[in-house]
């Protein structure tokens, strides 16, 4: 990649250092509720209004964009165009990418930010190959799985949502720091300035933040520095049209724009997250219960990223490129595909089709929830999972005729190991376990994909896990801090062994499921989605949407989802439109049992995508609907 260049000039941005202003309620501007990204009414003193100052007049929002240069696609106008603005001052899609995740921190920041964590993938057009930058949130050096219990019971999953003991030692900053320096051409300082500026000059709350922030609402009650910074005077939610100010946040990118990772790992940033796990700031008066974590000064300043190879498959004639443990994404992706490969989708019917698809996610879920962890303390069976005779003799469970019942056991990859060598780090061999909550949130974590007119592709998903993470911001700094730690597994018997219960320094089992895509040897997609253990489904239902059905990739986003995760009732969640279309008709007919989505979480998978198209040019795709729809921009529109 492109050597280091002059980085403020180069961004040519102004970051005006206005005071700061607290909330305003402004009246909601004219046109009605803005859309996200729209807008709304603009603060003073944040915008440097020169010509080629992108964030002077916003653009109006598309959810698709083909042209020819980088390309990129987030959840939110912001976060797409300051993308594009890194790449169309020469950035590349590393560059990008952070600016792009750092702006989604201010304006999504239910979502992702510096509080969390996440998985970037990163193909280097120059050197033909994809690595993985694993920056996910780590138990600190005092968390025994026995803190998650309580008389001898597991703590309630709700409870432990919104609490100290559930905060990760959050990874995004050295992330970031790390992406930059092994593969960026610019520094922290110079991708955050538009995250800083936008932070601080605000942007008009838009429906999905109010929503978010009453979905929030009573923790947020409970928590003083989530009041302060997320309702008004009222204790409410800000209204829609509200300018949304975040000075502390904005604070928080200037001390690690001018400090480096070190700015947030060590001394008032670092000393304020310490704080706030140990002793929530919890509003007098509330009868929250919020449990004291303990998270040390020790375990940020030694959090470590993790530069992993990405793992890959192939499938029909495609390479599929995702991420390894401890996410169990692409792991999960992957089985899943090697048994549709058996079967010649092309020629079957949509219900024929689904209903394979449905039955293969049954089997990889089940071997997900059995087999998969840290592969620093767990010895799990990956290229077992991973083997083609594993999906042979594994196919023949998927009963062609009729939906299966209750949950599948897993298999035994071990029989078909290939590599006998430990995990990366070694460690207790993978012990078989229940399979885990089946989590269906779907309003949290976002998904980013960049590409650059060098060819260099990120696909990187964030989060902070539950929609407003912990529930706590960091007093005086404006974020919110993950409860990442509940993606461990709690078995009901504390003696119980599974690959996924907590440990002091592991890493929770995730789904994020980063996926880029090639065809002979070029790219051909990159993609992924928000979800909790949705991801998975998603990312594998647009893949058999486009690849096997044909569908454009944007129809492919757009499709109505299902899910199947090997849930113990059997059954599979599905979005209210795919309800009583005729092939849900016909999945009953074979009796699946379908639950609303709905009732367990809503929306599945506000995904983005990139498709490299033939002729050299690029589609970037974002939702058209879910979360009210994101943004797709390239940098040169035909
Ligand atoms: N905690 C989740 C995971 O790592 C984040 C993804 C999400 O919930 O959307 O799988």
């Amino acid at each position: 990649m492109a050597q280091r260049k002059n980085h403020l000039a180069m961004l040519g941005l102004l970051v005006l250092c206005a005071a700061c202003s607290p909330n305003e309620k402004l009246a909601p501007v004219s046109r009605g509720e803005p859309g996200k990204g729209d807008a709304g009414a603009e603060p003073d003193g944040g915008e440097t209004g020169t010509e080629d100052d992108l964030f002077a007049e916003l653009p109006e929002i598309a959810p698709t964009a083909s042209g020819r240069g980088g390309a990129a696609a987030t959840v939110d106008l912001r976060g797409t165009l300051a993308a594009i603005e890194v790449l169309k001052k020469g950035g590349n899609a590393v560059d990008a990418a952070v600016a792009a995740a750092s702006v989604l921190g201010a304006t999504d920041p239910f979502s992702c930010g510096v509080g969390g964590g996440g998985f970037m993938l990163v193909y280097l057009a120059a050197d033909n190959k994809v690595v993985a930058i694993d920056h996910r949130e780590t138990a600190p050096s005092g968390l025994e799985a026995s803190a998650f219990y309580e008389n001898g019971a597991p703590i309630a999953f709700d409870d432990l949502v919104t609490s100290g003991l559930s905060v990760g030692v959050p990874g995004t900053v050295r992330g970031w720091s790390e992406a930059l320096r092994r593969y960026g051409t610019l520094g922290l300082k110079d991708v955050l300035q538009r995250a800083i500026q936008v932070a601080e000059a605000g942007f008009a709350v838009d429906k999905t933040f109010f929503e978010q922030t009453g979905r929030n609402l009573a923790r947020f009650q409970a928590i003083t520095s989530s009041k302060e910074l997320f309702l008004g005077p009222d204790g409410e939610a800000w209204p829609v049209g509200t300018v949304f100010k975040n000075p502390d946040l904005a604070r928080t990118y200037r001390l690690i724009a001018e400090g480096g990772e070190r700015a947030f790992y060590e001394g008032e940033v670092a000393e304020a997250i310490v704080a706030a796990v140990r002793e929530p700031p919890i509003e007098p008066g509330s009868t929250l219960n919020v449990r004291p974590g303990v998270i040390a000064p020790a375990d940020l300043q030694d959090y470590e990223v993790r530069v992993r190879p990405a793992i890959s498959t192939t499938y029909r004639d495609y390479t599929i490129h995702g991420m390894g443990l401890p996410s169990s994404g692409g792991i999960t992706v992957a089985e899943a595909l090697n048994l549709l490969e058996g079967f010649d989708l092309e020629t079957l019917t949509p219900v024929e089709v689904l209903h394979r698809y449905l039955g293969a996610s049954r089997l990889a879920f089940a071997d997900r929830g059995a087999f998969l962890g840290d592969p620093e303390f767990v010895e799990a069976p990956v290229a077992g999972l991973l083997s083609k005779d594993y999906a042979d003799a594994r196919r023949d469970l998927i009963d062609l005729d009729k939906a299966p019942t209750g949950a599948a056991a897993p298999g035994d990859p071990f029989a078909f190991q290939t590599d006998p060598s430990p995990s990366p780090g070694g460690g207790q061999s993978a012990r078989r376990g229940d399979a885990g909550p089946n989590d269906a949130g779907d309003n949290e974590t976002t998904h980013i994909t960049i590409s650059d007119a060098a060819g260099n592709i990120v696909s990187y998903t964030c989060t902070i896990e539950a929609e407003g993470g912990n529930g706590m911001v960091v007093p005086g700094h404006g974020f919110l801090l993950n409860n990442e730690l509940t993606d461990f597994n709690v078995p009901s018997d504390p003696a119980a062994p599974h690959p996924n219960v907590a440990e002091p320094g592991k890493r929770p089992r995730s789904s994020m499921s980063p996926t880029i895509v090639m065809k002979d040897g070029k790219p051909e997609l990159a993609l992924a989605s928000p979800g909790g253990s949705t991801i998975i489904t998603t990312v594998l239902q647009i893949l058999v949407g486009h690849i096997d059905l044909g569908l454009p990739i944007d129809k492919a986003l757009a499709a109505p989802r299902i899910s199947q995760r090997n849930a113990s009732s059997g059954s599979s969640d599905a979005e209210t439109a795919f309800l009583g279309t005729p092939e849900a008709e016909g999945l009953e007919a074979l009796g699946h049992v379908l639950s609303d989505a709905n009732t367990t979480g809503g929306e599945i998978g506000a995904a983005t995508a990139l498709r490299f198209n033939g002729d050299g040019t690029v589609t970037a795709v974002a939702e058209p609907v879910r979360r009210q729809g994101g943004s797709a921009m390239v940098e040169q529109a035909p």
